[in-house]
Protein backbone atom coordinates (compact mmCIF):
# COMPACT_ATOMS: atom_id res chain seq x y z
CA UNK A 1 0.00 0.00 0.00
CA UNK A 2 1.21 3.93 -0.90
CA UNK A 3 1.52 5.70 2.08
CA UNK A 4 -1.86 7.84 2.41
CA UNK A 5 -0.37 11.26 2.29
CA UNK A 6 2.24 10.31 -0.63
CA UNK A 7 -0.60 8.48 -2.60
CA UNK A 8 -2.87 12.03 -2.08
CA UNK A 9 -0.08 14.42 -3.23
CA UNK A 10 0.79 12.11 -6.63
CA UNK A 11 -3.59 12.56 -7.47
CA UNK A 12 -2.71 16.11 -7.38
CA UNK A 13 -1.24 15.86 -10.37
CA UNK A 14 -3.98 13.04 -11.87
CA UNK A 15 -5.22 15.13 -15.01
CA UNK A 16 -1.86 14.88 -16.29
CA UNK A 17 -1.88 11.07 -16.25
CA UNK A 18 -3.35 9.98 -19.07
CA UNK A 19 -2.74 10.65 -22.73
CA UNK A 20 -6.45 11.24 -24.49
CA UNK A 21 -6.91 9.05 -26.95
CA UNK A 22 -6.96 11.77 -29.60
CA UNK A 23 -3.15 12.43 -28.81
CA UNK A 24 -1.63 8.84 -29.07
CA UNK A 25 -0.88 7.79 -32.43
CA UNK A 26 -2.48 4.66 -33.26
CA UNK A 27 -2.82 2.37 -36.48
CA UNK A 28 -5.65 0.53 -37.62
CA UNK A 29 -5.46 -3.21 -37.33
CA UNK A 30 -6.30 -3.83 -41.13
CA UNK A 31 -3.67 -1.75 -41.94
CA UNK A 32 -1.03 -2.90 -44.04
CA UNK A 33 2.21 -3.58 -42.64
CA UNK A 34 3.70 -1.05 -45.18
CA UNK A 35 1.52 2.03 -43.60
CA UNK A 36 2.44 0.98 -39.74
CA UNK A 37 5.81 0.93 -40.92
CA UNK A 38 5.64 4.57 -41.74
CA UNK A 39 3.46 5.45 -39.21
CA UNK A 40 5.88 4.39 -36.74
CA UNK A 41 9.95 5.45 -38.14
CA UNK A 42 7.81 8.87 -39.08
CA UNK A 43 6.34 9.36 -35.34
CA UNK A 44 8.84 7.47 -33.85
CA UNK A 45 7.40 6.27 -31.08
CA UNK A 46 8.56 3.12 -29.99
CA UNK A 47 5.13 0.96 -29.95
CA UNK A 48 2.11 2.46 -30.92
CA UNK A 49 -1.48 1.26 -30.39
CA UNK A 50 -4.12 -0.91 -32.22
CA UNK A 51 -7.38 -0.28 -32.48
CA UNK A 52 -10.39 -1.40 -34.88
CA UNK A 53 -12.44 0.71 -36.87
CA UNK A 54 -14.92 0.91 -33.91
CA UNK A 55 -12.47 2.14 -31.46
CA UNK A 56 -11.92 -0.83 -29.75
CA UNK A 57 -8.25 -1.25 -28.31
CA UNK A 58 -6.42 -4.74 -30.05
CA UNK A 59 -2.71 -4.55 -29.06
CA UNK A 60 0.85 -2.81 -29.62
CA UNK A 61 2.79 -2.55 -32.46
CA UNK A 62 6.58 -1.80 -33.08
CA UNK A 63 9.29 -1.52 -35.36
CA UNK A 64 10.82 -5.06 -33.99
CA UNK A 65 7.64 -7.04 -34.44
CA UNK A 66 7.23 -5.97 -38.07
CA UNK A 67 10.87 -6.55 -38.95
CA UNK A 68 11.03 -9.96 -37.28
CA UNK A 69 8.38 -10.94 -39.63
CA UNK A 70 10.06 -9.84 -42.66
CA UNK A 71 13.11 -12.06 -41.44
CA UNK A 72 14.38 -14.56 -43.81
CA UNK A 73 17.74 -16.64 -43.26
CA UNK A 74 20.00 -14.32 -44.62
CA UNK A 75 18.01 -11.46 -45.88
CA UNK A 76 14.73 -9.32 -45.09
CA UNK A 77 12.13 -9.16 -47.87
CA UNK A 78 10.53 -6.06 -47.71
CA UNK A 79 7.70 -7.36 -50.39
CA UNK A 80 5.76 -8.60 -47.22
CA UNK A 81 5.27 -5.29 -45.83
CA UNK A 82 2.16 -5.08 -48.85
CA UNK A 83 1.44 -9.00 -48.19
CA UNK A 84 0.71 -8.99 -44.36
CA UNK A 85 -1.66 -6.36 -42.21
CA UNK A 86 -0.87 -5.60 -38.53
CA UNK A 87 -2.84 -8.04 -37.36
CA UNK A 88 -0.41 -10.54 -38.71
CA UNK A 89 2.10 -9.11 -35.98
CA UNK A 90 0.64 -7.10 -33.05
CA UNK A 91 1.64 -8.04 -30.13
CA UNK A 92 -2.03 -9.08 -27.99
CA UNK A 93 -0.91 -9.85 -24.30
CA UNK A 94 0.21 -6.32 -23.56
CA UNK A 95 -1.92 -5.60 -19.82
CA UNK A 96 -4.60 -3.35 -20.47
CA UNK A 97 -5.54 -1.09 -17.85
CA UNK A 98 -9.50 0.47 -16.75
CA UNK A 99 -9.10 2.57 -14.01
CA UNK A 100 -5.73 5.58 -15.00
CA UNK A 101 -5.62 6.85 -11.42
CA UNK A 102 -4.68 3.24 -9.83
CA UNK A 103 -0.77 4.39 -9.22
CA UNK A 104 -0.01 1.10 -7.11
CA UNK A 105 -1.40 -1.13 -10.54
CA UNK A 106 0.75 1.47 -12.41
CA UNK A 107 3.44 1.23 -10.54
CA UNK A 108 3.67 -2.30 -10.77
CA UNK A 109 2.93 -2.41 -14.35
CA UNK A 110 5.56 0.03 -15.44
CA UNK A 111 8.27 -2.09 -14.34
CA UNK A 112 8.24 -3.81 -17.57
CA UNK A 113 5.63 -1.38 -19.49
CA UNK A 114 6.77 2.11 -20.99
CA UNK A 115 3.05 2.75 -21.22
CA UNK A 116 -0.11 1.23 -20.49
CA UNK A 117 -3.17 1.64 -22.70
CA UNK A 118 -6.26 3.06 -21.12
CA UNK A 119 -9.58 1.01 -22.11
CA UNK A 120 -13.25 1.52 -21.04
CA UNK A 121 -15.82 -1.58 -20.08
CA UNK A 122 -16.60 -1.89 -23.57
CA UNK A 123 -13.17 -1.94 -24.34
CA UNK A 124 -12.72 1.14 -26.21
CA UNK A 125 -9.34 2.84 -26.87
CA UNK A 126 -9.35 5.42 -23.98
CA UNK A 127 -5.69 6.87 -24.19
CA UNK A 128 -2.36 6.19 -22.71
CA UNK A 129 -0.40 6.39 -19.46
CA UNK A 130 3.10 6.55 -19.62
CA UNK A 131 6.17 6.02 -17.64
CA UNK A 132 7.36 9.59 -17.98
CA UNK A 133 4.39 10.60 -16.60
CA UNK A 134 4.47 8.89 -14.03
CA UNK A 135 8.25 9.63 -13.15
CA UNK A 136 7.54 13.15 -13.51
CA UNK A 137 4.50 12.58 -10.30
CA UNK A 138 7.32 10.29 -8.31
CA UNK A 139 9.70 13.27 -9.05
CA UNK A 140 7.09 16.24 -7.62
CA UNK A 141 5.96 14.11 -5.02
CA UNK A 142 9.52 13.13 -3.44
CA UNK A 143 10.29 16.99 -3.79
CA UNK A 144 7.11 18.29 -2.57
CA UNK A 145 6.68 16.06 0.09
CA UNK A 146 8.69 17.44 2.50
CA UNK A 147 7.06 21.28 2.07
CA UNK A 148 4.00 19.49 3.28
CA UNK A 149 4.45 17.53 5.81
CA UNK A 150 7.19 16.83 8.85
CA UNK A 151 7.98 13.26 8.74
CA UNK A 152 8.97 11.78 12.42
CA UNK A 153 10.55 8.59 12.74
CA UNK A 154 9.10 5.92 14.00
CA UNK A 155 12.14 4.44 15.51
CA UNK A 156 13.02 6.96 17.85
P1 LIG B 1 7.26 8.36 -22.91
O1 LIG B 1 7.21 7.81 -21.50
O2 LIG B 1 6.62 9.69 -23.11
O3 LIG B 1 8.64 8.25 -23.51
O4 LIG B 1 6.37 7.34 -23.77
C1 LIG B 1 6.64 5.97 -23.72
C2 LIG B 1 6.06 5.30 -24.94
O5 LIG B 1 4.67 5.58 -24.99
C3 LIG B 1 6.61 5.80 -26.26
O6 LIG B 1 7.80 5.15 -26.64
C4 LIG B 1 5.49 5.43 -27.20
O7 LIG B 1 5.60 4.05 -27.50
C5 LIG B 1 4.27 5.68 -26.34
N1 LIG B 1 3.73 7.02 -26.56
C6 LIG B 1 3.92 8.12 -25.81
N2 LIG B 1 3.21 9.18 -26.29
C7 LIG B 1 2.56 8.71 -27.37
C8 LIG B 1 1.66 9.30 -28.33
N3 LIG B 1 1.28 10.59 -28.26
N4 LIG B 1 1.20 8.52 -29.33
C9 LIG B 1 1.55 7.22 -29.39
N5 LIG B 1 2.39 6.60 -28.54
C10 LIG B 1 2.89 7.34 -27.55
Amino acid sequence: MIEEHLQEMMLQRRQKFMIPASLVATVNVNNSLDHAFLVLTKDRYAKIIVVDNENHYRGQLSLAMITDRLLETERINVNKLNELTVADVMQTDAPVIQEPFDIEENLHLMIDQSFLAVVNQQDQFCGIVTRRELLKTVSYTLHEFGKKYKVISKNK
